[in-house]
This record gives structure tokens, sequence and C-alpha cells, in this order.
């Protein structure tokens, strides 16, 4: 999260239901996960967090992923899905969860649906928002990007520049830029997303509980276009 503020919004009267975020890196997904979060009062499902969590509880998924981590290899889509089950049979979703950063493959997508339909607990069906950002747009994001080390204060030389060169406006420390943030490492990293990801989004423009958003404006604006979206979808399936 950033330090940017935002003028309180009042938890609108909706059963969110599982809703899916989908977007390139770096269009903002876990930023508007966490004001989704708040304001439906629903979790944000990671495989991220859910990997690490595994992990750290040391169950028997957590130690299988850690083993094929160690010895340099991808978790392999059965066992992220088996993480993301166990996951999902908690009691916090039954109004709803986001998910974010998952399905990221067909594979993946397939088996959340049939998942799905199979769960007893779930009553509503998963509805997907793609937020859609020009991807030259998305390099500025990515390669502008500086952070403060001390007070983690996020800038971008394009968009949010500090007032002095270089340094936080708060506590003058030289800002760093991170070594994953280069236009190598974000080129890399969109060629994984349009080999893996895009076909995600494909399949659930298909099946009509899908909207797109656009995510180049402010932050608050694109909240407010995800949750009419949300509403309109909920509406229109009921
Ligand atoms: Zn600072």
């Amino acid at each position: 999260m950033t330090s940017e503020s935002r003028p309180h919004t009042p938890a609108p009267a909706l059963l969110p239901g599982p809703v899916l975020l989908l977007g390139a890196p770096g269009v903002g997904k876990g930023t508007q996960a966490q004001f989704l979060m708040a304001d439906f009062g629903i979790p944000q499902i990671s495989t991220g967090d859910t990997l690490r969590d595994n992990i750290a509880r040391g169950t028997d998924l957590g130690k299988a992923a850690k083993g094929l981590m160690d010895q340099g290899q991808l978790v392999p889509d059965d066992l992220v899905n088996d993480m993301v089950k166990a996951r999902l049979s908690q009691s916090d979703v039954e109004r709803g969860y986001i998910l974010d950063g998952y399905p990221r493959t067909l594979g993946q997508a397939e088996w959340l649906d049939a998942h799905l339909v199979s769960a007893a607990v779930e009553t509503l069906p998963l509805v997907a928002i793609n937020i859609r950002v020009d991807e030259q747009e998305l390099l500025r994001r990515i390669t502008g990007r500086r952070i403060c080390p001390v007070c983690k204060t996020i800038y971008n030389i394009y968009s949010k520049p500090p007032k002095k060169e270089g340094v936080c406006d708060n506590d003058g420390t030289p800002l760093q830029h991170r070594s994953d943030d280069t236009e190598e490492a974000f080129t890399e990293r969109m060629k994984a997303y349009n080999s893996l990801t895009a076909p995600v989004i494909e399949h659930y423009s298909h099946q009509g509980r899908f909207r797109e958003v656009d995510g180049a404006r402010s932050v608050e604006e694109v909240t407010a276009s995800i949750e009419s979206a949300l509403r309109e979808l909920r509406q229109a399936g009921e």
C-alpha cells in the first residue's frame, strides 16, 4: 500500500461473492483488492500469500511446494489448486472473496470453474473484472518507480515525482530504483503474462460475467468503476 489517502466510501449493500481481478503486472490489482476488501469486508486471496502461509505453517502442501522451490522448480498447477481449495474452505469466504494473481494459467482457471461448481459452500457464480492499462503506460509506471528505503513512500518520476529530484520529500533519503523495475524485467514479465495469463482473460470474457475497466485513471476512479461493474454483474445474474 502506498501512503495515498482516499475519501471514505460507505460499504455498499451488496453480496459480492467470488470476484476475480485480472490484469497485467503493474495495473494495480493489489491496491484495488485492498480497497474492495475494506469496502465489502471480504478477504483477498493471493497465491503468493497462500503459498507463504502454507510454508510458514508447515502443511503437507507447504512442504511439497518448498521442496520444489528449493530445487529451483516452479510450483505446479495442481499443488497451487490444492492450496486455493484449502483456503476456500475457511469460513471467512462465505460472503465472497477477491482472487488476485490466481488463476494464472488456463489450467488453473478450468480447475477453479469446476471446483466452484462442485463446492457446496458457493452460492454465487464467479465474476471476472479485467483492469486494462496500455503497455506503454505500464512500462512508465514500473521503470519510473522510486522507493524511499526509510519511510517506504513510493514515487514515480513521471507521474508522482519528489519535490527535489532523487530524494524523499519526508526525510531527504536518496530514493532507490529496484533492480526488477527495469524495462528488461518488465518485458520478461509481460511475455510470461501474454503467453500464460492472457488466455485466462479470453476464457472469462466468453462467460458473460465479465467486465473491463480502464485502469489508466486515478486509483479512486478505478475503484468506483470496479464496484459499479460488480454491482451490474450481480444484478444481471440474479
Ligand atoms: Zn522517506
